[in-house]
Formats: structure tokens, sequence, C-alpha cells
């Protein structure tokens, strides 16, 4: 299996760059951000439980995101492998990550860093408001979020770069630059 993290803070294009990446290299596509909001759209049991955490752009507590996580992973058995997009974010979901992977025989094998600066991801994020409709896109909220991004999510980082396994791409660009920067980063870990 081969398991690739995308990272960077909201509106890096990691959604984005992660659908090229599953059409180009036929991975599964986990976004814990995705199914949280599919939860929440279908008003399931743990829909209910985050909403209003996802709406005020706080982190979801790691428990309930793990176990969510795991579920996925282990109802896909027969896929070559996974991009993680949107997790971990937190260095207890990296440990986790790791230690149910290799329970699995795997493990990631790169984590891919989208380097953006904050005056590109709030034009991003506001450009992308108009068509989401995404509540947490909201100027406000996206301070909360670029907050949890800098306190929690970027000490994910040197957990990583503890391992060798972080590879740096400029972000900021067209689409189609980034993805052939991408690309290059994947083949040389494959
Ligand atoms: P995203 O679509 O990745 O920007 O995620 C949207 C929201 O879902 C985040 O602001 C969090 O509230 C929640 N979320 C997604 N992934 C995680 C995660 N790995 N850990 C905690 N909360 C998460």
């Amino acid at each position: 299996m081969y398991n690739l993290v995308i990272f960077g803070p909201p509106g890096a294009g990691k959604g984005t760059q992660s659908e090229k990446i599953i059409a180009k290299y036929n991975l599964a596509h986990i976004s814990t951000g995705d199914m949280f909001r599919m939860h929440i759209s279908n008003d399931t049991e743990l829909g209910k439980r985050v909403k209003q955490i996802l709406a005020d752009g706080m982190l979801v507590p790691d428990s309930i995101t793990i176990d969510m996580l795991e579920e996925e992973v282990t109802n896909n058995p027969d896929v070559k492998g996974f991009i993680f997009d949107g997790f971990p974010r937190t260095v207890p979901q990296a440990e986790a990550l790791d230690k149910f992977l290799e329970s699995k025989g795997s493990k990631v094998n790169l984590v891919l860093q989208l380097e953006v600066n904050q005056d590109i991801i709030k034009e991003r994020i506001a450009e992308r408001q108009k068509v989401s409709g995404r509540a947490d896109d909201d100027a406000s909220k996206l301070i909360k979020r670029i907050d949890e991004y800098f306190s929690k999510t970027v000490h994910v980082l040197p957990y990583y770069q503890a391992q060798n396994k972080v590879d740096k791409v400029n972000g900021i660009g067209k689409i189609d630059d980034i993805f052939d920067d991408i690309s290059k980063a994947i083949d040389k870990s494959l």
C-alpha cells in the first residue's frame, strides 16, 4: 500500500490537488472534513455531535476523528493506498495513524506540504465561500480555523520531519504547475 498525507492550512488547495492525485495515482481519498460534512447533512448521531464544532471552526476531538478515520480505512481493504486530506491535524492523530497503519503492515510513505501564505488563504477562501456556502468559510470562522492550524496542526510537521517523510511544494501558482511539482515529489517516493 502507498499512503500519502496532503498537508497545509485551510485554502492551501488540498482538496483540489487531491482530486488530481487520485485520478493519476489511483488512490482512495479520505477527507475527514468531507466525512464530517456528510454526517452533518445526513443528520447522523455523529453529525449531531460535531455540527457546532465545525460551525465554530474548531477541531473535532481526536478520539472521534481517529475512530471515524480508522473505520473508513478498514472498510476499504482492497485499495492501492490512501490519500489523507485534512488528517492528521494533531500530533496524537499522527501517532494514532502510524500505529494503525503499522497494525495493517503499512505506513505513511510521504507527507506533501503545500506552502501558501496567509493572504492567499484568505483570498481563496473568500472565493470558495461564494460557491461552497460553507459556514466555516465565513471570515470570522476562518480566523479560528487558521488559529487551530497554527496552534495545533503545524506541530504535525516536525513529527513527520523526524521520520524524513516531508516534501514541500509551492502551493501558489497555476493548478497544473503545482500538480506537476506534486507528481515529481510522489514519483520520487514511490
Ligand atoms: P476541512 O474540510 O478539512 O477544512 O475540515 C473542516 C472542519 O472539519 C475542520 O475545521 C474541523 O472542524 C473538522 N475536521 C476535519 N478534519 C479534522 C481532523 N483531522 N481533526 C479534527 N477536526 C477535523
